[in-house]
């Protein structure tokens, strides 16, 4: 059997293109097109302007992967998360996390991780594959429709915070975010989005070659290469001056400020030399800090550091004008915070 072809791989000029070799109006292809993305329907047989031989015709040659909600669970601080099925059945998370003034998306990038990070639940989980752009951009749809159900207003923000390393699916992720923040999309404004990232120079340096216009968040935990790459392997191929360099060019390029996310652990970089490197670290190029809070998973060796230490780092950076932000974790009782993405259904 022929398998169809996923309708939504295709540009809007080639769904023209189909429908005028089929003996129809080009048009047709923009109503598609339109269905597909802005309305982001499910199936040909949503399309209620089209007639019901043009449908037949679409079913026929086409199938619609749009990512379905397999399970999903409600945290006590109203943070959801979703268990996703793709269309070869594998899962990826995706979780809404509310506060209130806004509702922000954490989605997933990957199938797995590849990058081994210690202390981080989805790099126990084998990379299968990149998600396609449709998948993403479903995700997004999916947590706005949430959004408007339990929080009652739209989505504001999202996140590439959740499973996989979106910078190893470059194309794919800008062609999501393109889609997103298109009028012919989802109308969101790319300065609501941040793509956070493990810090891979050459991708880094590529985003600003290509001018984007969402934010750039770096996971960083130490600046101290010998720390950084006990715990986090990428460190050892990039080291923390590679990653400096490509972050100066960035910046060159963007003018917009990186945002480092850094978790303060017990015994591992909770001392003053790892604060002062920190601090030296962001002096050299326009950033800020999240301290965020470690969600405790099966790790050997990971602890939070007391709130003492994480004050005395607070003090620190801000004593050096470096801005500061305690980010409290949410919805870990239901797995759903940073780094405990592990495809734990129940
Ligand atoms: N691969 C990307 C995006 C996914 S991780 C990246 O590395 O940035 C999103 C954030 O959660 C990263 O800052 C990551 O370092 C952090 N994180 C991973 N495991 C964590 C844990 N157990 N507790 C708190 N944050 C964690």
């Amino acid at each position: 059997m022929l398998t169809k072809q996923d309708i939504r791989a295709l540009t809007k000029e080639q769904l023209r293109l189909f429908f005028t070799e089929n003996g129809d109006k080009a048009f047709r292809g923009n109503q598609v097109y339109e269905w597909l993305w802005h309305k982001a329907v499910h199936s040909f047989d949503a399309m209620t302007n089209l007639s019901k031989e043009t449908r037949a015709m679409l079913d026929e040659n086409f199938v619609i992967n749009h990512i379905k909600v397999h399970h999903m669970q409600r945290s006590n601080d109203g943070t959801i998360k979703n268990a996703i099925k793709l269309y070869d059945n594998l899962l990826v998370e995706s979780v809404l996390i509310p506060t209130d003034t806004r509702t922000t998306a954490c989605v997933s990038s990957q199938v797995g991780c590849s990058l081994d990070c210690t202390f981080c639940a989805t790099a126990r989980l084998k990379r299968m594959r990149n998600l396609n752009p449709d998948e993403i951009y479903d995700q997004v749809v999916e947590i706005d429709k949430q959004s408007r159900l339990y929080h009652n207003h739209k989505l504001s923000n999202i996140v590439f915070m959740g499973m996989g390393e979106p910078l190893l699916n470059y194309k794919n992720v800008l062609a999501a975010i393109d889609k997103i923040t298109s009028d012919e999309g989802l109308e969101m404004s790319p300065r609501r989005i941040t793509l956070s990232t493990v810090g891979i120079p050459k991708m880094i340096k590529k985003l600003a070659d290509d001018g984007v216009k969402f934010k750039l968040a770096v996971s960083l935990h130490s600046a101290i290469d010998e720390v950084r790459s006990k715990m986090m392997p990428i460190n050892k191929k990039s080291n923390l001056a590679a990653l400096l360099e490509s972050l100066h060019y960035w910046y060159a390029g963007t003018q917009r400020i990186i945002t480092f996310e850094y978790v303060v652990w017990k015994g591992i970089n909770d001392t003053q030399q790892d604060i002062d490197a920190l601090v030296n670290y962001c002096k050299q190029v326009p950033s800020k800090v999240n301290l965020i809070e470690y969600n405790a998973i099966d790790a050997d060796g990971f602890q939070q550091a007391s709130p003492e230490t994480i004050q005395h780092y607070v003090k620190t950076l801000e004593a050096n004008r470096i801005v500061v932000n305690v980010r409290r974790s949410r919805g870990k009782d239901i797995d759903a915070a940073c780094g405990q993405l592990a495809n734990k259904i129940g």
